[in-house]
């Protein structure tokens, strides 16, 4: 439990929870974290329960992630002294992130009573590329007074945590076959490709049909920025980029036979940067290409269809003609327009 000392509270546990951004910081923030002394304590992972506390919570027209995300928080309530919620502006230059990650915290705060302390600090690296750590000063001040500590743990986080693929990532082992292997892209938010609660185990299903699932987060992101600057006009979205930029890297290579891009239902960001990627892809390759869209309402058996139809196509393309028109399908709420 928390403890008094000079006068403040001095945080102990801090509840981080399994959604948003989770996916990609989260090996940083335990790092920093335990840095300064503190027990990281992390929800559970995406439970039906979770999923319906966070839609029961959440105003209706949120996204199905940041409505999950709410399920977290809810999961976290007890367990911890305070809850880290960064209020994440801008992570990368000149780009911002969506904003419904700016105004997360107050979201929170506005749904949910008797929540513990909620560290908000902000993350705006826009114009600012020490923004990283003056939002680690904020939140550390709530476990130490030592800023010297501070700084120290943020490099040490930093220099150990960023660029760690989370482990939801991994593919179970001995799902796949060598022969007649295909290798489909999986383009989308790691909240939305790695929890398998929310995308009813979609990775597993590509890997089930006996296919490599390849996602952003496994390409080299040197190279992701490099081909994303080749586009005449800079992405307004750190993840606009991050996708245009790996579609690019994924044309390049002679080795892959479908693209799927993975979004949510009612994402604005997605709207766009998934209609610019299809355009790209249609421009570039005659390469497969499908959109699955999630929400809470999506059902396991239409997704299952859907999948199978694309995998199917592809290795019937391979097999039997290239002039088939079955590339730059587009499936949507239980559409399969494979065949
Ligand atoms: S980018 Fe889209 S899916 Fe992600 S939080 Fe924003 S609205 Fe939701």
């Amino acid at each position: 439990m928390s403890i008094i000392l000079m006068g403040c509270f001095i945080m102990k546990k801090v509840g981080i929870p399994r959604g948003l951004s989770y996916y990609e910081f989260y090996a940083a923030w335990k790092v920093f974290f335990e840095e300064l002394g503190a027990e990281v304590v992390l929800s559970d992972r995406t439970s039906k329960k979770i999923i319906d506390d966070g839609v029961k919570a959440c105003v209706d027209e949120a996204c199905f992630a940041v409505k999950i995300f709410f399920g977290h928080v809810i999961n976290l309530m007890g367990r911890a002294d305070c809850i880290f919620i960064p209020r994440l502006t801008s992570i990368s230059r000149n780009e911002y992130v969506c904003p419904k990650f700016g105004g997360l915290p107050d979201m929170v705060r506005g749904s949910i009573g008797g929540l513990p302390f909620i560290i908000d600090a902000e993350i705006n690296m826009r114009k600012d590329k020490n923004g990283g750590l003056k939002a680690a000063y904020e939140a550390g001040s709530f476990f130490t007074t030592d800023r010297a500590l501070i700084r120290s743990a943020y490099n040490k986080a930093v220099k150990s945590g960023y660029g760690v693929l989370p482990a939801e990532a991994a593919a179970p082992a001995g799902v796949l076959k060598n022969e007649g292997r295909l290798k489909i892209a999986v383009i989308g938010h790691g909240y939305n490709l790695y929890d398998s609660c929310l995308n009813m185990n979609l990775l597993n299903k590509i890997r089930a049909e006996n296919a490599e699932v390849i996602t952003l987060d496994m390409l080299d992101r040197d190279s992701i920025i490099k081909r994303s600057g080749t586009i005449p006009k800079k992405m307004f979205w750190n993840f606009g980029s991050k996708a245009v930029g790996a579609a690019f890297c994924l044309l390049d290579r002679q080795d892959i036979d479908g693209i799927l891009y993975v979004m949510a239902f009612g994402c604005g960001v997605d709207s766009f940067v998934c209609d610019y990627v299809e355009r790209l892809i249609r421009r570039e390759k005659d390469l497969p290409f499908a959109v699955i869209t999630l929400d809470e309402h999506s059902g396991e058996a239409g997704l299952n269809t859907r999948i199978e139809a694309f995998i199917d196509m592809i290795r019937w393309r391979k097999k039997n003609d290239i002039n088939l028109p079955s590339h730059g399908q587009y499936l949507h709420h239980g559409e399969s327009s494979a065949g």
